[in-house]
């Protein structure tokens, strides 16, 4: 089962794909996560990435498009993949349509989380990680057990990114409005776009998003069972 989620940044895409990776054994393909890799690694790759990503713009199209092809190639992406921050503008869409038709995959579904831009703005400058095991929190919505001990782990190291600091959370937004909202017509018009309420909690957005996928033709379900 191939999916794309599509949505504002701090929807809720990771959180679902992280779900997604576990009920369904395949794998989450974040495109942020690969890029903030190559930052931390400081390679070519990362040290290009770094000020875009701090201004909250999007990195080149030809730069993701590479890295995307080599990442769905690995052979954990074979039992099918959840892409979650790519596409994200029309010629990656388009880059993606090619790419999958040449290697004989199907797109399964492609489904949008909708949040309205306040709660976005709330959600995400809120936002921190555990650095030693991943575990993410949020200052408001879901703080630590104890202060400044993590709750999995207890490390008391938390990072938070830094594209999450408020004033470049707009810019983050306006890039999705202008430069990836286009590309929902696009799978309107293959017939593969799926709406789900992004407001409401974690469960009930799982919920949604499971019914979506028992809709889906048998083909694709079997594939990953
Ligand atoms: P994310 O973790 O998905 O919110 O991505 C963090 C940042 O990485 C974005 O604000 C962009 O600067 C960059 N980025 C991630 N995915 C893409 C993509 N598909 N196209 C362009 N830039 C991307």
């Amino acid at each position: 089962m191939n999916l794309i989620l599509l949505g504002p940044p701090g929807a809720g895409k990771g959180t679902q794909a992280k779900r997604l990776e576990v009920a369904h054994g395949i794998a989450q393909v974040s495109t942020g996560d690969m890029l903030r890799a190559e930052v931390a690694a400081g390679s070519e790759i990362g040290v290009r990435a770094k000020t875009i990503m701090e201004s909250g713009a999007l990195v080149p199209d030809a730069l993701i498009i590479s890295m995307l092809a080599a990442r769905v190639r690995q052979p954990d992406c074979a039992r099918g993949f959840i892409l979650d921050g790519f596409p994200r503008t029309v010629p990656q869409a388009q880059a993606l349509d090619d790419m999958l038709g040449s290697m004989g995959i199907a797109l399964d579904s492609v489904i949008e989380l909708q949040v309205d831009d306040t709660a976005l703005v709330e959600r995400i400058a809120g936002r921190f990680t555990c650095a030693k095991c991943g575990t993410g929190y949020h200052d408001a919505f879901h703080p630590t057990r104890a202060a400044g001990v993590c709750d999995v782990c207890g490390s008391h190291d938390f990072v938070r990114r830094a594209d999450d600091r408020r004033e470049t959370v707009s810019a983050r937004l306006q890039a999705y409005h202008t430069q990836t909202a286009p590309i929902l017509p696009h799978y309107a018009g293959q017939g593969r776009l799926h709406t789900v309420d992004g407001m409401a909690d974690m469960g009930a957005v799982a919920d949604a998003i499971g019914a979506i996928l028992k809709r889906l033709p048998e083909k694709a379900r079997v594939a990953t069972n």
